[in-house]
């Protein structure tokens, strides 16, 4: 069994990364800058943003990170919003979601300009994922693929059951999986809630991408002898033998299920790394067509 260890895959894409900033700024341009938004102080979110922040600026980035009220009015994150988008010096845009619930989430994804969407999620971009056509893609699925490269899983022909059709991981997840790319060109199922016969589905999986939330769902009677297992899930779970009263669980139950396979991911060490590099990953591309259009 190979551990597909997000830690060393995302540092080679982040080495390769801070590797083409250096080369740019030498050359007298400005480094790519990324600009987030974080409303509210939920735990998890405020976490994950003071991962990204820290992540540029170990590769050259430069970060902006926009603290919002919990209180604040729609009307006020779209006109934040609408300032980055007009501000030349700032490359990429996200709003770490969720927002509050008197804020809508669509609205705020559909207000970043699709050429800053660096997470991903506007439509604009989804659109171009399904047509196979440039665009961002989003984070997580994009961090997966960086990480089946990394370790040059064979994708071609294989089976893959997606489990979670989420705008913003299982779906375009079965989409990269199912396109003519490299490591796509798979045949791909995506089960959801209403799925019957789950379990069936899976066993037929060589490559089975967990995108869930409900921490150990996938146990070792669900795995096919050999498959390669993506676990997606992040779920923080009540512990009060961990330091900070919580562990962070995978949608798979990785003690069982690990010595079946071929491959799988770590959580936390797997997935999650990997989420940033395909944000960052993104954030040069969008500094590079910025740079392209002046
Ligand atoms: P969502 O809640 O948006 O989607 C979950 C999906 O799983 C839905 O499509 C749902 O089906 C499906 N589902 C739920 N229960 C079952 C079940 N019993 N059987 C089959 N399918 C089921 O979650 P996200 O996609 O946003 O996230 C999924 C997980 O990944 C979460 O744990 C999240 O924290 C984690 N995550 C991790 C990231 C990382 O960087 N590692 C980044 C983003 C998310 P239906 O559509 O029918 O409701």
């Amino acid at each position: 069994m190979i551990l597909l260890d997000g830690k060393v895959a995302a540092q080679a894409v982040k080495n390769n990364l801070k590797s083409q900033v250096e080369s740019f700024t030498l050359q007298g341009y400005r480094p790519p800058k990324l600009a987030a938004i974080l409303v509210g102080n939920n735990g998890a979110s405020e976490t994950y943003v003071a991962s990204k922040v820290k992540n540029c600026a170990e590769i050259g980035f430069e970060s902006l990170l926009i603290r919002l009220d919990s209180n604040v009015s729609e009307t006020n994150l779209l006109q934040t919003i609408e300032q980055l988008n007009r501000d030349n010096e700032v490359d990429g845009i996200l709003v770490q979601l969720p927002l509050p619930k008197h804020i809508s989430e669509q609205k705020v994804i559909e207000a970043i300009h699709p050429a800053k969407d660096v997470d991903g999620f506007h439509p604009v971009n989804a659109g171009k994922l399904v047509q196979g056509l440039p665009g961002f893609i989003p984070a997580t699925p994009y961090g997966i693929m960086l990480l089946l490269e990394h370790f040059h899983i064979q994708t071609k022909g294989k089976h893959a059951v997606v489990v979670g059709r989420s705008n913003i991981v299982g779906r375009p997840m079965s989409i990269l999986l199912s396109s003519n790319i490299p490591f796509g060109n798979c045949t791909v199922t995506i089960a959801h809630s209403h799925t019957i016969n789950l379990k069936e589905i899976c066993l037929q999986a060589d490559i089975l991408v967990a995108a869930l939330g409900k921490p150990a769902f996938v146990t070792a009677n669900m795995v096919k002898e050999g498959a390669i297992v993506i676990d997606v899930g992040i779920t923080r779970v009540a512990d009060t033998t961990a330091k900070k009263g919580f562990r962070i669980k995978g949608d798979v139950a990785f003690e069982e299920v690990a010595p079946k396979t071929a491959a799988i991911t770590p959580v936390p060490g797997g997935v999650g790394l990997m989420t940033i590099a395909g944000l960052l990953t993104n954030t040069l591309q969008a500094y590079l067509n910025n740079q392209q259009a002046k």
